[in-house]
């Protein structure tokens, strides 16, 4: 018999199952302090929480026989997953039960910013009756501007097609196939896509890609009278300047789910002087009674799954027993993310192949231990590498438990293969195909545990994978390397290393140069007309 607690008010239909399960006993115990739960959780063997929940270190440890904690919901803010994932504990979330809701919330604010309908109704209310005010404008025949072709973006799509718009999607990740299929015209460049849209809905997670996305500058290419819907993550627009675009007439209305601070009590699109232009709500994307139960019935499936022994989905924290890995094993596991991070960047568009190739006696010898069975079967290093190439794209929440299944829902084909080592005693290789470029990279850990990238397609190279590293491509001539340490100088950035790779008669030079800092996207674009580079690519590689 498995003893599973819950400790925060859920759905109670989503929950069905649980509560029929013949060898589960459910224990519900709300409100209850940190000691309270501490002493609780101690022979219980799954956790079900929300948000209110702190799972800290204490918590985990004083559930002895603890084997999976299940968050109902996204954020997992409030488990620390390191200590879980070091005590063997499974930490499932659901991230996929809301589709629907954020789906029909975004139509609903179409609706609303187009027809004014909150407007009206707080005219009304006042006891005014102006309909004169309220003049609207119509659906049919409008252009809808869809940024984020994914789940959300695409379940739109296939609304808004109802109602007669003609779609266009800006997501340079996607196979493009999804959009023809959709019956979506991909576009490739954001502001071309702005320009002819009349109606721009974001569906992008919040990266360090998408953060500021729509912003003074982009604004200015939106068409004129457009309108902006935000129902994804506050901080992909910036309030200040769109509140500017619908003060001077530009955007003719906005509508927000999301703010950049939440609970958000303050911010420029609250001003009174565009208020008749504005829709807001509080983040309830995924407020519908479906919604919070079908986030319910993901989590309590899998908890179930995982606490039989079969394979379950939505795992947050990496199923390997991180703490039996040596140092160095965890620091290829390390590699492996960063590898898969440069790759993202140097591909812009949608990966259709990885290839994860290992080579040494680390790779034979490292013990795959798994607390449970889990839906694939592929070693540790590669859905690493996997979670370093969908985080870039799809934001933090990727995982190297949810990162395979991604890979797989995004149609991107993922093999493994075992070489034998030359030059290093352990060298892990990624080659990443795209529909039109190729892209490869080795890299090994030192015997005192330093991560280094050995290889960048056929170019030797040697440079520590950490910090801000622009890595770009150059015809092989007197100068360049002066130009852009110049240039970077100039915008007092500073160059903390430098690493080269040549091939004998290409002609051709690859080069890494670390940095202390970013560089604004203004140098990015001088560094590359004025240096005259091939490619070069801005690659964020902090944190972990
Ligand atoms: P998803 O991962 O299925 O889709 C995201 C899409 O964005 C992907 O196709 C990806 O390729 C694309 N993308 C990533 N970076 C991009 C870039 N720089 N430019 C263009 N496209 C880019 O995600 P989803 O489930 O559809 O969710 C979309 C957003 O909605 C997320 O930010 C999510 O957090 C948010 N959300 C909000 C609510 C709410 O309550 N308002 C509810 C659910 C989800």
């Amino acid at each position: 018999m498995f003893k599973v607690l819950i400790t925060e008010h859920i759905h109670e239909e989503g929950l069905k199952e649980l509560y029929e399960a013949p060898d589960i006993e459910v224990i519900l115990r709300l409100n209850m302090s940190q000691e309270e739960l501490c002493d609780a959780v101690k022979d219980m063997d799954a956790l079900i929480t929300r948000s209110g929940t702190a799972v800290d270190k204490k918590l985990l440890e004083a559930g002895k026989k603890l084997k999976v904690v299940a968050r109902v919901g996204v954020g997992v803010d409030n488990i620390d997953l390191g200590a879980a994932s070091k005590m063997g504990i499974i930490v499932l979330n659901s991230p996929t039960g809301n589709t629907l809701a954020a789906t029909e919330l975004t139509m609903g604010m179409i609706f609303s910013i187009a027809r004014k309908i909150p407007q009206a109704n707080n005219s009304l209310l006042s006891g005014e009756w102006k309909r004169e005010k309220f003049l609207g404008t119509q659906l049919y025949g409008k252009t809808l501007l869809i940024v984020g072709l994914g789940r959300i973006g695409s379940s739109v799509a296939t609304r808004a097609k109802a109602l007669g718009m003609e779609i266009f999607c800006y997501d340079p990740y996607i196979n493009p196939k999804k959009a023809e299929n959709l019956g979506v015209k991909r576009l490739d460049d954001l502001r071309g896509a702005l320009s002819l849209a009349d109606f721009v809905t974001l569906h992008v997670p919040l990266t360090h890609e998408t953060r500021n996305m729509i912003n003074e500058e982009t604004l200015k290419s939106t068409k004129r009278g457009a309108y902006l819907i935000n129902c994804a993550r506050g901080g992909i627009v910036n309030e200040g300047a769109c509140a500017k675009a619908l003060k001077e007439d530009r955007l003719a209305g906005a509508a927000f789910d999301v703010h950049v601070v939440e609970p958000a009590k303050e911010s420029s699109l609250f001003d009174p002087a565009i208020i008749e232009k504005v829709v807001v709500t509080p983040h309830i994307g995924a407020n519908t009674r479906e919604a919070q139960r079908a986030v319910a019935e993901i989590v309590v499936k899998n908890l179930i799954k995982a606490l039989s022994g079969e394979p379950y989905e939505n795992a947050v924290n990496l199923p390997y027993m991180e703490n039996k890995m040596t140092l160095q094993e965890r620091e290829f596991l390390s590699l492996a993310r960063r590898m898969g991070m440069i790759a993202a960047c140097v591909i812009k568009e949608h990966v259709d192949e990885i290839t994860v190739a290992m080579a040494g006696p680390l790779f034979e010898e490292v013990e795959i231990s798994l607390p449970f069975e889990v839906p694939y079967r592929y070693m540790p290093f590669t859905a690493a590498a996997l979670k370093g190439l969908l985080e870039v794209r799809l934001g933090p929440e990727v995982n190297a438990m949810s990162a395979p299944l991604l890979a797989k829902e995004h149609g991107i084909s993922v093999f493994e293969s075992r070489r034998e080592a030359r030059t290093y005693k352990n060298v892990l290789a990624i080659e990443v195909k795209s529909q039109n470029k190729t892209f490869s990279m080795a890299g090994t850990v030192t015997e005192e545990g330093k991560k280094r990238i050995v290889g960048v397609d056929d170019y030797e190279i040697d440079f520590v994978p950490e910090g801000w590293v622009l890595l770009f491509s150059n015809h092989d001539r007197p100068g360049v390397i002066g130009k852009i340490g110049t240039l970077l100088g100039d915008y007092g950035v500073n160059i903390a290393n430098f690493a080269l790779g040549r091939k004998n008669g290409s002609g051709l030079a690859i080069a890494a140069l670390q940095l202390d800092s970013s560089i604004p996207k203004e140098a990015m674009e001088k560094i590359q007309k004025d240096a005259d580079l091939i490619w070069a690519h801005l690659i964020n590689l902090k944190g972990e």
